[in-house]
């Protein structure tokens, strides 16, 4: 079994005939069928995979090589695919097939690349361990009595389990770069904006963001560069012109950064003991290496769980208000009126998290509460937004841990949804904020074996500057 690690070794063997892209898939769909138990795809797209396979073959044939062909990609399941089932692991959205194909999907496939299936995830991305899943928990590849993190958890086990070479996930608060700390591979979500968001199922749309796992961050940088940039089809993407990442990546790779780290970060109480020494280990590494880096206060850090939790929620109550049994997937059969059609389609179709944000969301807007709740939010997200911009004027980049701990067992905070919430204490302020941040795999616990993350931030569409010092992490 070949297992692909990075897209330049697979285009060698693809050009020099040692395998072909039909054989490719049909490997990994074998690997795929034997790690059922991890639940980690909820839908492999076995059909349209190797009809892909064969246009790749045959562009082969003819010496015609796009930048990812070939490449085999997973998807999450709140990414549209035209003709393909898409749930956003909800009950609400069972047998929904696609209508059209989210633009960052199409433009994997115009750059040749394969889209192996659809992963499980948190339903609606609501989550942070996978445990909402209305079709079971992913398992971690590395530890399955372990969660795989959330909300992308069947993204980052994907790679873990070395069933594709890259997936795409979305990041609203930290549900890429999170299950990628806990699965030991690179996640990145790009500056707000960077990606459309076309075909992506909407939670927080302020917030959300797709983003990729790798296994490196050259292919981080190869995928970036093809699924980025203007769309007619999202008025909030971005019309800044794409870079070619990998070019800028080789350029800047000896330039030496200004960096900054939050005392309060590495000195926060739920903050695993060995993460901070790792931490503190490669601020010191980094300095021999002549980069600079200074601690900057930022006494903010306790408002990012709230503003985070009133805000991601009054636009998921919104958002989700268009799953009313008449348009799309599951609706209650047997109702007497329109209005218990709704009530049973929604209390029945929509999982409990999913209900407790809706809810939440719906109190945080009412009237009596907008201003106290919601304006208030708005107001706190823009003194962050101001801060963090400001940090910015003087320095590259911002490090600090992705997590505050390493993966937990499968059940131990389910009990305790603000335990949960804390999890995303240090990976929802780039999604306040808008800027990009990627995590990077950066030691193992000596208690339970399993990975943590070191994450960057940088200011925004500075992805280029993200990507050398990652690689300077990643390489160390
Ligand atoms: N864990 C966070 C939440 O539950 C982040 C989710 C996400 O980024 N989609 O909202």
């Amino acid at each position: 079994m070949y297992q692909y690690q990075n897209i330049e070794q697979l285009h060698k063997d693809l050009k020099n005939g040692s395998i072909t892209c039909t054989q490719l898939v049909q490997q990994y769909i074998q690997k795929i069928k034997e790690h059922q138990n991890l639940n980690i795809y909820l839908e492999v797209f076995e059909k349209s995979a190797l009809e892909q396979a064969q246009k790749v073959d045959a562009d082969i044939q003819q010496n015609r090589f796009k930048p990812l062909t070939g490449l085999i990609v997973s998807i999450k399941d709140n990414l549209c695919y035209k003709g393909h089932e898409c749930t956003a692991a909800s009950k609400i959205l069972k047998g929904f097939v696609s209508t059209y194909t989210s633009t960052a999907v199409q433009r994997l496939i115009d750059a040749g690349a394969i889209i192996i299936g659809r992963t499980n995830c948190d339903e609606f991305a609501m989550g942070s361990s996978n445990e909402n899943s209305a079709y079971g928990v992913v398992k971690n590849p590395l530890n399955p009595e372990y969660v795989a993190g959330g909300s992308s958890g069947g993204a980052a086990a994907s790679l873990a389990a070395y069933l594709c070479m890259a997936a795409l996930g979305s990041d609203t608060g930290g549900s890429v770069r999170q299950p990628a700390s806990f699965c030991g591979v690179v996640g990145l979500k790009p500056t707000y904006g960077r990606i459309s968001r076309w075909g992506l199922i909407a939670y927080a749309s302020s917030f959300d963001q797709i983003g990729t796992f790798t296994y490196n961050i050259e292919d981080a940088a190869k995928i970036l560069s093809v699924i980025a940039g203007p769309d007619d089809f999202d008025a909030t993407c971005a019309e800044i012109p794409v870079p070619d990442y990998s070019k800028q990546l080789q350029e800047l790779s000896s330039k030496t950064f200004k960096i900054a780290y939050f005392p309060e970060v590495i000195e926060s109480d739920g903050l695993n003991p060995e993460i901070k020494t790792a931490l503190q280990n490669t601020f010191e590494n980094l300095k021999k290496s002549g980069h600079s880096v200074e601690p900057v206060h930022f006494p903010l850090l306790k408002y990012l769980i709230p503003t985070y939790y009133v805000l991601t929620t009054a636009e998921a109550s919104s958002n989700l208000s268009r799953y009313d049994g008449v348009r799309y997937g599951y609706r209650y059969p047997d109702a007497k009126d329109l209005e218990e059609m709704y009530k049973k389609t929604r209390s029945i179709g929509f999982g409990t998290e999913v209900k407790r944000r809706i809810l939440l969301g719906t109190f945080v807007l009412s009237v009596g509460y907008y201003d106290a709740y919601y304006t208030k939010a708005q107001k706190v997200r823009r003194l962050l937004y101001n801060t963090i911009k400001d940090i910015f004027k003087n320095y590259d980049a911002i490090l600090m841990p992705t997590t505050p701990s390493t993966a937990f067992k499968i059940g131990q905070k389910t009990d305790d949804p603000l335990k949960l919430y804390l999890e995303d204490i240090y990976t929802v302020l780039a999604n306040i904020v808008g800027v990009p941040a990627i995590s990077v795999p950066l030691g193992k616990s000596s208690e339970n074996q399993l990975p943590f993350g070191i994450q960057i931030l940088t200011d925004s569409f500075e992805e280029s500057k993200l990507f050398t010092l990652a690689n300077t992490l990643l390489k160390k």
